[in-house]
């Protein structure tokens, strides 16, 4: 097989210039991320390093050695600070600049040194540059998103590639600078190290578009305010669950949670800390429950909670329990005056011909009744609520 490598060259000038375009219009459209703009700050130096290193026949050879290298460290720099604002949601650490500086000296210091020696020097120098990505993309990106893997794998092939070329060029080249084979299969494994890096750059794009797509989910899906579901989700599922349920034999409940007089904290506390309420309501209900109930934000200050294999005596119970951990929670209101918030609770358990409607309609009725007895209390429907709820869904 015959290498060609200022082919494989021009390949690369094309590659990466294609990759900068379609991260320039990204940034322009609807995908203006802070890694992707990084990303393409690495790009371009990448496309402009493989022009110099292309136009090396017509160029004195010491400017694309100098050149074409540190714009290739350039854009490793640029790369890595993208990998870790997508995974870590933060800069370069100070010790990679430095790393950074001493990789870049590296290049004017060898260029006049023996080629086997230079090549060695420089590619391990990039490998050394490229490491941080690749430890922090294996390490955090597998259990990110899945086109993230790819990146991660790309990542690891260029840092293998460009370690492998620093030990061939030690060991296969030494004292062969003549032999044109070897010095075809070092630019050949060079190239291949910055193909991956081509790779792992198209793909960091995708992983971008898995996590907005993500993001836009979940945000049709939760509260933004508690992190609870919405009230639409929280209704799907608890249909789902009542299919399950039923084909399982397994019991469903539903609780339905109000905080007692409510606008009154608003009113003398401001919006704000009604807010801060909620979240912190919302946080003492989640903690006590388990990985399969769901907590629903119903409306205003209202949730709701769907419990899977839970027949009425658990769900009574888990209501009383949220009940007292809000009644004890220590709030701080307007200028940090001390506040307490109760809520109340009604519990339904879903019979067989339960719809989410029915049974919501049914935990409503019974929280209608906590209010009416005093507030800040727990009543389970009983079956006068049941066959009136009955009439009122039917009728
Ligand atoms: P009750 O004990 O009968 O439930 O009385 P309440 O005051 O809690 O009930 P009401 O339905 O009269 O008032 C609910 C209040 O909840 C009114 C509204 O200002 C407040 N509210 C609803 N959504 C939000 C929100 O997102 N943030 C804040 N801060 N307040 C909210
Ligand atoms: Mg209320
Ligand atoms: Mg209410």
């Amino acid at each position: 097989m015959s290498l060609h490598v200022p082919t494989l060259v021009l390949m690369l000038v094309v590659g990466f210039g294609l990759l900068t375009l379609q991260l320039w219009l990204a940034g322009r459209g609807s995908l203006s991320r802070g890694e992707l703009r990084q990303l393409a700050w690495a790009s371009g130096p990448f496309c402009a390093g493989f022009a110099f290193f292309a136009l090396r026949p017509w160029l004195p050879g010491w400017i694309p050695l100098l050149g074409g290298n540190l714009l290739l460290m350039i854009g490793i720099a640029g790369l890595t600070a993208a990998v870790y604002r997508h995974l870590l949601n933060r800069g370069l650490p100070v010790w990679h600049n430095w790393l950074f500086a001493l990789a870049a000296l590296a290049v004017p210091a060898v260029l006049d040194v023996a080629t086997p020696v230079r090549v060695a020097t420089l590619s391990a120098a990039m490998a050394l540059l490229l490491l941080p990505a690749t430890v922090a993309a294996l390490r955090r990106g597998w259990r990110g998103e899945l086109t993230f893997r790819v990146v991660a794998l790309m990542l690891l092939l260029a840092c293998t590639a460009l370690w492998a070329r620093a030990g061939h060029a030690l060991y296969g080249l030494h004292g062969q600078t003549d032999d044109e084979m070897a010095l075809a299969w070092s630019g050949a494994i060079f190239m291949l190290a910055f193909m991956a890096v081509l790779a792992a750059g198209f793909s960091f794009v995708l992983a971008s578009f898995e996590r907005v797509a993500g993001q836009m989910r979940e945000l049709a899906s939760v509260d933004g305010l508690t992190g609870a579901v919405n009230h639409s989700t929280a209704v799907s599922l608890l249909a789902h669950t009542l299919e399950r349920s039923r084909r399982e034999g397994q019991p469903v409940s539903f609780v339905m949670l109000d905080l007692d007089h409510f606008k009154r904290v608003n009113d003398q506390h401001g919006h704000a800390v009604g807010d801060q309420v909620l979240r912190d309501v919302s946080a003492c209900a989640r903690a006590r429950l388990r990985g399969s109930d769901v907590l629903g934000r119903l409306g205003g200050e209202e949730f709701g909670l769907v419990l899977p294999a839970t027949g009425v005596a658990g769900a009574r119970h888990l209501a009383e329990q949220v009940r007292l951990a809000v009644e004890a929670l220590e709030l701080k209101g307007d200028g940090g005056r001390p506040l307490r918030v109760t809520l109340s609770a009604g519990v339904a358990e879903a019979s067989r011909s339960d719809t989410p409607e029915t049974l919501m309609h049914l935990a409503d009725k019974a929280l209608y009744q906590a209010k009416q007895k005093g507030r800040n209390r727990v009543v389970v429907a009983d079956d006068w609520m049941r066959n009136s709820t009955l009439q009122a869904v039917v009728g």
